[in-house]
């Protein structure tokens, strides 16, 4: 079905950063599938683990014991301080499962009616109640009825979030980004987290971050939440997880481990010894090659890279983001850059009407993200009109 508005364009193999199309054309990779393969393009660990195990075994079903899961699962909550994981195979099936967690948490404890709290500008997926739950009217108009249960209040507003603890005492849990993805990058204050979890302890809500674009190392730490220094109770991944093999993953610790049981929730392929073997050769190369780290580096490079070189181009409203997921929002729409990038020979994504998104695989080297810069710095340019800013930073 035509759910997609394709670009005319079709890649045949990649290597790292680099794509080649079918008719022998290269192109820089800074999107990385929406953030799905940080380690780039048919990395050999990724090869590796994926053809042994196709040719060892695939799936059996959850029925069974599955030791490449339980492997992943402890190594995951190994890594994120938590107890419990569900394996499902997107980010959309791991915010479902976080939804039915909070949802049956509430029950147990006698909440009739409970409620989750959303953000404006959210995206959590388009299953029905990752829709509700996503905070974009344009994603929703005509899929109503809508499910219930979801109260919404502006992301980065801690105030919004008392008010409505005032007013709604159903509410049992928060579902938050820690930083906007598809809503356009958009950072929230240092403390939006650490003020989140107070609230949520002081409440006895669960705290269910959705790390499923910012997970996986992307903004510099495994998980971008651990730069705010709070746990969640639950916590959900999906794209980089497995570099581009389908799986979700939904953790979760303390009591909210607890409330899935045996009948409570299931996938028939979710956690299956493909994508799990995936996602631990994944893990293996974050940290046998630092690329959180790297990421760090690379995305303080690009941000003061981007911001010398648009320095002064008043249709530049703000060039933001953590690590190597980065917003440069313009004044204006410019969907029309994708495609022209393309022409140039790069891929980046626009999100939000007028953010300029840039996702690359966390492999990058110093060249390829100097070669970001440039090329992104010269289309804004061009796209804008504007000629190149003077050396002092006035206007030419
Ligand atoms: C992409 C995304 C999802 C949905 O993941 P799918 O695998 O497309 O279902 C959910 N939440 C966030 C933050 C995302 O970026």
């Amino acid at each position: 079905m035509a759910t997609y508005k394709r670009l005319p364009v079709a890649f045949e193999r990649g290597e790292g950063a680099w794509l080649w199309d079918q008719t022998g054309r290269r192109y820089l990779d800074a999107l990385a599938g929406i953030a799905v393969c940080g380690l780039g393009h048919a990395h050999p660990a990724v090869r590796d683990a994926l053809c042994d195990q196709a040719g060892t075994l695939l799936h059996t079903s959850n029925l069974y014991q599955v030791p490449h899961q339980a492997e992943l699962g402890a190594r995951l909550c190994g890594a994120a301080g938590m107890e419990r994981v569900f394996f499902g195979n997107s980010g959309a099936e791991a915010n479902e499962a976080a939804i039915k967690l909070a949802r049956l948490h509430a029950h147990k404890r006698g909440v009739q009616h409970p409620a989750i709290l959303v953000m404006e500008n959210a995206f959590h997926g388009r299953t029905l109640a990752t829709l509700t739950a996503t905070g974009n009217r344009k994603a929703q108009a005509g899929f109503e009825p809508l499910v219930q249960g979801f109260v919404r209040v502006p992301y980065n507003a801690i105030d919004a979030v008392e008010t409505a603890a005032e007013n709604r005492p159903t509410i049992v849990a928060v579902l938050v980004e820690p930083l906007q993805g598809e809503g356009g990058v958009i950072v929230p204050d240092e403390d939006y987290l650490q003020r989140l979890r107070l609230l949520c302890d002081h409440h006895d809500w669960l705290l269910m971050i959705d790390e499923i674009q910012t997970g996986m190392g992307r903004t510099g730490r495994l998980f971008a939440h651990q730069w705010s220094g709070v746990k969640p109770d639950v916590m959900t991944l999906a794209k980089g997880l497995a570099n581009g093999v389908p799986i979700g993953a939904c953790l979760a610790s303390g009591a909210a481990a607890e409330v899935l049981g045996p009948g409570s929730h299931g996938s028939t392929f979710g956690g299956n010894p493909l994508a799990c073997r995936a996602a631990l050769s994944v893990l293996d190369t974050l940290e046998n090659e630092h690329l959180p780290a790297r990421a760090a580096v690379l995305g303080d490079r690009l941000i003061d890279g981007l911001r010398t070189r648009l320095n002064g181009v008043p249709a530049v409203v703000d060039i933001r983001g953590r690590g190597l997921m980065i917003g440069i929002e313009l004044d204006r729409p410019c969907a029309e850059l994708v495609p022209l990038a393309l022409e140039q020979g790069l891929l980046i994504n626009v999100t939000a009407g007028s953010v300029v998104r840039l996702l690359p695989p966390l492999i990058i080297d110093d060249e390829q993200a100097t070669q970001i810069v440039e090329a992104v710095s010269e289309l804004i340019l061009t796209f804008l009109g504007a000629d190149a800013p003077a050396a002092d930073g006035s206007p030419s």
